[in-house]
């Protein structure tokens, strides 16, 4: 979704359009939008996620954030927070985040408090893949999966048309189901054999290096001033340039994505399955290893209609659009 020009705004006030502002917290930037109910992006921003702080630096960042975008927009009604992290669900508490320092922050209640409007805090990949499943590559469809490989594996599960969280929110954890516990690869997480440590830019990059190191004069080293610094984004410009070495770690991490997309459609059985995340951008170097590996291991194969594999369309504007659409349905005042 990109920005639009003053005469749609000018026409989706006069239509009575509500709007909401939706919000993406990340472990270094927070990104904002004010976003209209059809998903239409009206106005965002970006600033750093606070460092070396807890909860109530986030707080008045975020309340900043919607005071400057609510005074230059009096019709948003409602807002969206997708939080990175553990997110309670229905409270909206942000349990814990690998990255950002708030813990045991009830930040729903907070933002509902401060701002005296309908306020849903969720968890940030359920936000996004809830955009991507309503407006993005999965319109149209009921049951959607959608798997974001970045420098982790996130994703969000849709079936039957509602985003599926667990009883308390923290279920959905695609990239922490175990593909491969005994091949010594330890996660983020901390558990060894999940899918986000085969499936990664983290386990791209790490990939990578150990491969330079048995290839000091190669591409990947040369590209990264030496082996111990290629990181996946090296691995992505090797592979652009048709280094095999490179292109074979695609293969790998195509592969184990699908694995794992084998498995979740055996349990699942989505109309689409959506791939986004920074990796995408690498399109057929990722995706085609990726399909090859889901139909040599999903069941049933020769008995069923494979669900396609599709690039995520939205882009890095998912979260804040996810979480504006959330916020505005869960408000009644959107059309989801
Ligand atoms: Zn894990």
């Amino acid at each position: 979704m990109s920005e639009v020009g003053a005469g749609d705004i000018e026409a989706s006030l006069a239509d009575g359009c509500p709007f909401a502002i939706g919000i993406d917290i990340g472990g270094t930037k927070i990104a904002a939008g004010v976003v209209a109910s059809d998903g239409m992006i009206i106005e965002n921003t970006l600033i750093p996620t606070p460092q070396h702080d807890d909860g109530p630096a986030v707080l008045r960042s975020l309340l900043s954030l919607i005071g400057e975008m609510r005074a230059r927009h009096e019709c948003v009604q409602a807002i969206g927070v997708g939080a990175a992290g553990l997110v309670d669900w229905p409270d909206g508490q942000v349990r814990w985040a690998p990255n950002i320092s708030y813990r045991e922050l009830p930040l729903q209640e907070l933002l509902r408090h401060h701002t005296g409007l309908p306020a849903v805090v969720e968890n940030d990949a359920n936000a996004a893949a809830w955009a991507e499943a309503c407006l993005g590559a999965g319109a149209g469809h009921r049951d959607v999966i959608v798997l974001t490989v970045g420098t982790g594996l996130g994703g969000g599960l849709i079936l039957d048309g509602m985003l599926r969280r667990g009883q308390t929110g923290i279920g959905a954890e695609v990239g922490h189901v175990i593909v491969d516990p005994d091949g010594g690869l330890q996660c983020g997480c901390g558990v060894v054999g999940c899918l986000e440590a085969r499936a990664s830019g983290t386990a791209l990059g790490r990939a990578g290096r150990a491969a330079a190191a048995t290839e000091p004069t190669g591409l990947l080293a040369t590209l990264a001033g030496g082996a111990e610094h290629v990181t996946g984004e090296t691995v992505y410009q090797a592979a652009c340039l048709g280094d095999a070495t490179a292109r074979q770690l695609f293969d790998q991490l195509g592969y184990w994505l699908g694995v794992g997309i084998a498995s979740l459609v055996t349990l699942f059985d989505p109309e689409v399955v959506i791939v986004g995340g920074g990796l995408v951008t690498a399109e057929d170097l990722l995706l085609h290893p990726t399909r090859s590996a889901f139909e040599r291991f999903v069941f049933a194969r020769a008995h069923r209609t494979l669900p396609p594999i599709r690039p995520a369309k939205l882009g890095t504007d998912a979260g804040i659009i996810g979480s504006a659409l959330l916020a505005l349905s869960t408000a009644k005042l959107g059309p989801l």
